[in-house]
């Protein structure tokens, strides 16, 4: 089989600091897209993966799913591309099943037949390597369905949270309903958190802030809150009692849920997608049951609607507010992630792996 070399970051173990490593990526096929990265997203499933909190990491493990990049070469089959486009990539690159009726509707993340390719730590069909690697690299090779447009107008470096923080929330706010009159929770102002209130914000919600931080109050503020709300303060959260129609919980440690489906209205939503390595303590039934509310959860997003989103911020200017850091810096991103002090994506630039 062709390769070409690339140049990446991976972790090898579930401890020790991502260091350099070189892959192969696969020749471009007919429907396969070739580009240069130039800004990747440092993701908490990031962490979760390259570390083994989750089960499954094969390693050595090149992590990044919030990729923009520019194109250097098509396949003969690619028609929405060419050499010199802004491109950008995601969760997945790829479906092994494109025929369900989840893959049908748009929504390849949820494939009835489990053929979700995500962009790291999935096997590779193509087999240029045991499993695919991400973003954290000199450059990629993806199939054009997975490939997604980025206006022009918007910073890429700042774009780039939008292929995961972005969707990952504008999905369960579109989902819900979240718009003029409706009042809409978040928990969390990280990289996700951060997204979600700027975009229910600009979806025209009513948003309250959850944080345990009391010192992001006034970016939170200045981020489209309407209202903050200091999440370790039993009074404070009491006093939210009965009042949103929907709660994004985007917290990625595990923690009680009962506050939040006490501050639902009747009919409300929390819905989870935050991704814990121990999980959250099993909620309790009676305030779901005493006002009808729902706890649910939510996955990434469909290709097409990560195309909407992207239109949508390129239309309102919505972009992530982001750190930018080298490819050497990327476990003191990690470090700084775990102690909630991410302001609000770091975003490594690839310059230096591309030589
Ligand atoms: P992040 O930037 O680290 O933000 C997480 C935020 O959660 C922190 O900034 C902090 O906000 C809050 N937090 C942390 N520990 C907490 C605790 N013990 N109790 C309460 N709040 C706490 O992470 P992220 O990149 O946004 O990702 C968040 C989670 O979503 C991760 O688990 C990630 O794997 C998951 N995720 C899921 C999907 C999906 O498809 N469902 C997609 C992407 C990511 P405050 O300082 O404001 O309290
Ligand atoms: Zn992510
Ligand atoms: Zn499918």
């Amino acid at each position: 089989m062709k390769t070409t070399p690339a140049r990446a970051y991976a972790a090898f173990d579930k401890t020790s600091p991502l260091r350099p490593f070189d892959l192969q990526r696969r020749a471009p096929g007919a429907r396969d897209v070739a580009f240069d990265v130039h800004f990747c997203g440092v993701c908490h499933s990031d962490l979760h993966t390259a570390r083994s909190e989750w089960p499954g990491t094969v390693y050595p493990c090149v992590p990044g799913h919030e990729i923009v990049g520019q194109v250097t070469a098509v396949g003969s089959a690619v028609t929405r591309f060419k050499a010199g486009d802004r491109v950008a990539v995601g969760c997945m690159v790829d479906s092994s099943c494109r025929t369900c009726a989840s893959c049908k509707d748009g929504l390849e993340q949820y494939c009835d037949n489990h053929g979700t390719v995500y962009t790291y730590n999935s096997v590779d069909k193509h087999g240029a390597g045991p499993v695919t690697y991400g973003g954290y690299s000199s450059h990629m090779v993806v199939d054009e369905d997975f490939c997604l447009r980025l206006a022009e107008k918007l910073d890429p470096a700042a774009a780039a949270p939008l292929l995961c923080a972005g969707i990952t929330t504008w999905s369960p706010l579109k989902h819900w309903g979240a718009g003029p009159g409706k009042r809409v929770g978040v928990v969390g102002l990280g990289g996700l958190g951060h997204m979600a209130l700027k975009l229910a914000h600009a979806l025209g919600a009513h948003t309250t802030l959850f944080t345990t931080s009391a010192g992001k109050a006034a970016d939170a503020k200045r981020l489209g809150a309407d209202e903050v709300v200091i999440s370790k303060d039993a009074d404070a959260m009491a006093k939210c009692a009965r009042s949103l129609d929907l709660i994004v919980d985007t917290v990625s440690a595990s923690h009680d849920l009962d506050p939040l489906t006490n501050a639902l209205r009747r009919d409300g939503a929390l819905v989870l997608v935050g991704v814990p390595e121990h999980g959250n303590p099993a909620p309790a039934v009676v305030n779901l049951i005493f006002g009808r509310r729902s706890i649910a959860g939510s996955l990434i997003g469909g290709i097409r609607e990560t195309q909407e989103m992207l239109d949508f911020c390129a239309e309102k200017g919505v972009v992530a507010d982001i750190e930018r850091i080298r490819p050497d810096q990327i476990d003191e991103a990690y470090a700084r992630m775990l102690k909630s002090d991410v302001r609000y994506r770091f975003v490594i630039d690839m310059a230096p792996l591309r030589g």
